[in-house]
Parts: C-alpha cells; sequence; structure tokens
C-alpha cells in the first residue's frame, strides 16, 4: 500500500492545531478511502505553548501521527529537514500547521505525482489578499532581484506547500548544507515540478512568525545562499574605480605640466576619500557575509538537535 507522508512544522501552534488537525483527518479519511495510507509528522519546534502537549495527545489516539520535538526553536526550514528525513512514505508532502496550505488540494496534487506526470506538485498564491501592501512589494522586488542575480528559479509567492516523490525527497535530503533555504533548495533539486495556484487564505488563528526584519535577513540570506552575483558586484565596482580613478590621474598629470598649480580642490578630495572607503567597507561587508557563510558551514554543526520523539 501506498504511503503519503505529512509533514507539519508547528511553532508556537497551539491555537491552529485543533482545527488543522481535523482539517487533515478528513482528507486522510478520503485517502485511505482510495487505499492510501497517510501519516503524519508534526515537528514541534522549540514551542513555548501548548502545541507539544496537544501533539501528544493525537500521537496517544492516533497511530497516524508521530512527533518530533525540538530542543529550542531552530526555525522553519530546520523542521522540514528533520520531517523528512523521518518520513517512511513513498510520497512526502511539506504543509504549514495554519491552514494556509488548503488540505483539500492534496488529493490532486497525489494523482499527478501517483501518475508519473510529474516529481513534484507545488503551489503558488497568486495573490498577496490579505498581507500588508508593504510587504508585498518587498517581496515582489525580493524575487525579481533574486531570479535576476541566481542561475535557479525562484518562483513569485510560491509556498513551501509541495508534494514530492522519493527521488526527490532523497535529492533533499542529500542537501546537507546548514544554511538551508529551502525555496532555493527546491529549484536546484531539479525534476519535473507542476504548479497549481490558488488565491491567498489568511491563517486560520494566530500570528505569523515573520516579522518585517526575519523576513530581510532571509532573503539576504537566500540571496548569499544561492548566487555569488554579489561577489561579482563588487569586483567590478573595484574594477570600474580604479578605471575611473587612472583617467582622472592622467587628467590632473597632464593639467599640472600644462598649465601648473593644481594644488586645490580640497572638499573635491575629501568627497572622494569618503565615497571609495564606503564602496571599499560595502564590498569587505559582502565578502564577510560570505566568509560567515562558510564560516559556519565548515563547523558542521547538526543542523537541529531532538529533545524527544515517538518514532
Ligand atoms: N514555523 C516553524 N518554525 C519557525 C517559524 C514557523 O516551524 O521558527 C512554522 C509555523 O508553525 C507554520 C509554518 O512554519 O506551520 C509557517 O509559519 P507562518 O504561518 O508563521 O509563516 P507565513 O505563513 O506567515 O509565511
Ligand atoms: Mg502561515
Amino acid at each position: 500500500m501506498e504511503l503519503v507522508s505529512i509533514i507539519v512544522p508547528s511553532y508556537n501552534e497551539q491555537e491552529t492545531l485543533p482545527l488543522f488537525y481535523k482539517e487533515i483527518k478528513d482528507v486522510a479519511n478520503v485517502f485511505v478511502e482510495n487505499k492510501i495510507n497517510m501519516e503524519m509528522i508534526f515537528v514541534d519546534d522549540g514551542s513555548r505553548d501548548d502545541t507539544l502537549k496537544i501533539i501528544k495527545e493525537y500521537a496517544g489516539k492516533d497511530d497516524s501521527v508521530r512527533y518530533i520535538s525540538f530542543s529550542r526553536n531552530f526555525g522553519k526550514e530546520a523542521a522540514i529537514y528533520a520531517g523528512m528525513e523521518a518520513a517512511k512514505g513513498n510520497y512526502v508532502v511539506l504543509m504549514d500547521a495554519d491552514l494556509q496550505d488548503p488540505p483539500a488540494l492534496l488529493l490532486e496534487m497525489y494523482q499527478f505525482v501517483r501518475d508519473d506526470k510529474y516529481d513534484s506538485v507545488a503551489t503558488r498564491r497568486v495573490t498577496r489578499k490579505g498581507e500588508p501592501a508593504i510587504r508585498s512589494f518587498f517581496a515582489r522586488l525580493f524575487y525579481k532581484i533574486m531570479n535576476k542575480m541566481s542561475e535557479i528559479d525562484i518562483v513569485d509567492g510560491a509556498r513551501d506547500y509541495r508534494l514530492m516523490n522519493r527521488k526527490m525527497a532523497d535529492a533533499i535530503l542529500a542537501m546537507k548544507e546548514y544554511n538551508r533555504f529551502t525555496k532555493g533548495i527546491f529549484g536546484w533539486v531539479g525534476f519535473r515540478t507542476k504548479w497549481l495556484e490558488y488565491e491567498n487564505k489568511k491563517r486560520a488563528a494566530g500570528e505569523t512568525k515573520w516579522s518585517f526584519w526575519k523576513l530581510l535577513k532571509y532573503s539576504l540570506d537566500g540571496i548569499v545562499g544561492f548566487s555569488t552575483t554579489p561577489l561579482m558586484f563588487a569586483s567590478w565596482l573595484g574594477m570600474a574605480a580604479c578605471i575611473i580613478s587612472f583617467i582622472v590621474i592622467c587628467f590632473v598629470v597632464i593639467r599640472q605640466m600644462l598649465f601648473g598649480g593644481s594644488a586645490f580642490g580640497w572638499p573635491s578630495m575629501v568627497c572622494i576619500f569618503v565615497f571609495f572607503s564606503g564602496i571599499q567597507l560595502l564590498c569587505m561587508g559582502i565578502l564577510g557575509q560570505y566568509l560567515s557563510k562558510t564560516y559556519l558551514e565548515t563547523k558542521r554543526r547538526p543542523i537541529y538537535i531532538i529533545n524527544e520523539k515517538n518514532l
């Protein structure tokens, strides 16, 4: 019998979990009627509310529920990885606990992959209704920049809600990097992906875990993780500065020889100093970003630490 593993990263989701569990059970029953088993793997990402308690309750009465609980908050990316490592299914699904990813789509997603037309079915929201305008603006900007800079394709509005076959799940598991940017990883591994579109849904309850600054940091991490263009940008900037200053030096020397008295322009000199020191610091900063990622990567720290589980 086929087995579908549903991975649900959960961080402080005590309000949404009961709603989620009810909906996913309805879908699971439809699957079972079609002779497909379903297991749910809840990954408690160091929640400080009753999330773990609720999950344990479900696990106690429902054999298809498994859980992993982290020793602290490691982030959604780590939770996804842990869940995928634990998943035994022929098919793996990633789904948020807040019902922004409609479980009703699951059967359709499953059919596309089972018929072997695609290796994965991903979802994207076509509207950003219910989201602050400024956030949508920066999100769009990020996708534009990211797609210019990086060779992999990152789809605007793509959610992490996705069903994939074993082949693709194993490919993702083989990427053991510490700085995980899942949206980039999906694109990087390749395979045939079918995109389903739907209107943005509001969270069923609770609050989003993403502040504006967290999102900004996340997008910068994504760029550093999947593109080396900023480094190239630094080199080009340096090169351009050299060429321009060489031309200016020639100009000053010739002017001195022909007309003499070139010892003026102190203020402009200061401006130029400050400008180029700025550029140097900027480029060093870019370099530093890559260095710090390399540093963390070479430490080979585990992606997550388990506190308890029932596997
Ligand atoms: N999440 C997590 N660890 C975190 C932040 C979020 O496991 O550090 C989970 C969260 O419980 C939810 C999913 O990731 O199931 C998406 O989070 P959220 O709804 O806050 O993000 P948004 O939908 O606003 O992008
Ligand atoms: Mg959400």
